[in-house]
């Protein structure tokens, strides 16, 4: 009898900003691999990829699916037309795709895909790495899914979460989706925090759906296969939904802004930290942006923080002197302004005490003592106690040293929700007989 072997396969960038979508595909993909009796060895991963490059595809995310196989070549030949058949390369897609056969990924795929959550990765060095690991690869139209398709594969999780993603039928692509938003506000309020970012309280304002042409209904994000799978299926809609898939994931574990930008080259396209000292104070800009610098290792740093993220009133109140941890991506320079670096979020380590000289307090009375003339010391008119000198006054912040998230409305696919502070999920859950895979 044949051997099995295992197959990890990758693929990303087959979706443009007009259709379908990469997880849409991996769902069409299992669903033929299921009929062929392939065996799934771990979940179909989901990968966000750095959200701070130019070119990315809606949310850089690139997928991953294991699988052990009497019969690769088959498999291969399925999965490349399925790839070919659903790419949107005619809208701008330009999809790639990787087999590896091995039982254990090697470790030159986990750093090339660390690298790809928060530096700027060409698809020559893509290219250069297929071709030097003969890792057998297809790409269309410029290759830049190739990417994303290696470091899917060798994506190493530190921490991680599930999202059940439920597709449409093709009937209703492109068509309004109608979401019964109080099963959406019922269901949060039933399962949060296992599952998480699903509905907007403060906005009344559904999360789980996009909002374009492609495939997907809506997602639901969270803490457990189980968590997400039983919420999607509480969620009321209009139309019959065709099926679901579960990925685990990298979203919300802000994977991205693990490394600290290093501020001598402040590379365009670099995702991470900065620690510094406010150096100018913050403005207001037109369209309400805030634009402040911090300065780190003799380096000024320009940050900016966008209105979306409703956190541009915690940066007016910063003041010059305190000391913050702030993350983000670094935008390239433009004729109007310098390199920048985007602001996820805000970390108040120390505020800067500032002080002002004020006339001296008439416990007594409860009340300021006034001023006798230049050099005359203060008196209080009431009672008539004397003080010499001015006292100093703390001037009170309105700021506290703690983590300044964005409006959960602003959060992109990797960014860590507050909930999830501390939380790392290490332990894999998958079970073949869990239903992460379904077609109603
Ligand atoms: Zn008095």
């Amino acid at each position: 009898m044949k051997q099995k072997s295992i197959l990890h396969i990758g693929f990303d960038d087959t979706d443009s900003p007009k259709a379908m979508c990469t997880t849409y595909l991996a769902y069409k993909i299992v669903n033929s691999l299921k009929k062929q009796g392939a065996e799934f060895i771990d979940f179909p991963y989901l990968i966000r990829f750095n959200p701070n490059i130019p070119w990315k595809t809606r949310g850089n995310g690139a997928v991953a699916i294991s699988l052990k196989t009497k019969n690769p070549e088959k498999i291969k030949k399925i999965v490349k037309t399925l790839v070919t058949k659903y790419s949107d390369t005619k809208g701008g897609a330009n999809p790639g795709l990787v087999f590896y056969e091995k039982d254990d990924v090697e470790k030159k795929f986990s750093k090339f895909s660390e690298l790809a959550l928060w530096k700027l990765i060409s698809r020559n060095d893509a290219k250069r790495f297929a071709s030097k690991n003969h890792v057998e690869s297809l790409h269309l139209g410029n290759g830049q899914g190739m990417v994303g398709a290696i470091g899917a594969i060798g994506y190493c999780f530190h921490d991680h979460t599930y999202e059940t993603l439920t597709y449409r039928k093709k009937s209703h692509f492109g068509k309004k989706r109608l979401i019964d938003k109080e099963s959406v506000r019922k269901m949060q309020e039933k399962t949060f925090p296992s599952t998480f970012n699903s509905y907007d309280n403060k906005k009344n304002r559904i999360l789980i759906s996009p909002h374009g042409q492609d495939p997907v209904f809506y997602g639901i994000r969270g803490e457990s296969p189980n968590a997400v799978t039983s919420a999607s299926l509480l969620i009321r809609t209009k139309e019959k939904p065709d099926g679901f898939m579960t990925f685990k994931t990298n979203q919300g574990t802000s994977d991205h802004l693990k490394n600290e930008i290093d501020v001598q080259t402040f590379e365009p396209y670099t995702s991470g930290t900065i620690t510094g000292i406010i150096s100018k104070k913050p403005s207001m800009k037109q369209g309400k942006h805030v634009i402040f610098s911090i300065k780190t290792n003799n380096k000024q740093i320009l940050c900016a923080v966008y209105r979306p993220t409703k956190i541009t009133s915690v940066a007016m109140e910063l003041k010059i002197g305190d000391k913050i941890q702030v993350g983000g991506g670094v935008r390239r320079a433009s004729k109007k302004h310098q390199r920048i670096l985007n602001v996820e979020f805000i970390k108040v380590l120390n505020l800067h005490s500032e002080y002002k000289l004020v006339n001296p307090y008439c416990m007594n009375c409860q009340k300021r003592m006034k001023s006798k003339g230049k050099n005359q010391g203060f008196e209080c008119k009431k009672c008539g106690k004397k003080s010499k000198n001015k006292v100093i006054q703390n001037i009170k912040r309105r700021l506290q040293p703690k983590l300044y998230l964005p409006a959960v409305s602003a959060h992109r696919h990797l960014t860590r929700p507050i909930q999830r502070i501390g939380v790392l999920n290490k332990k894999s859950n998958f079970d073949s007989k869990l239903r992460w895979f379904d077609v109603f």
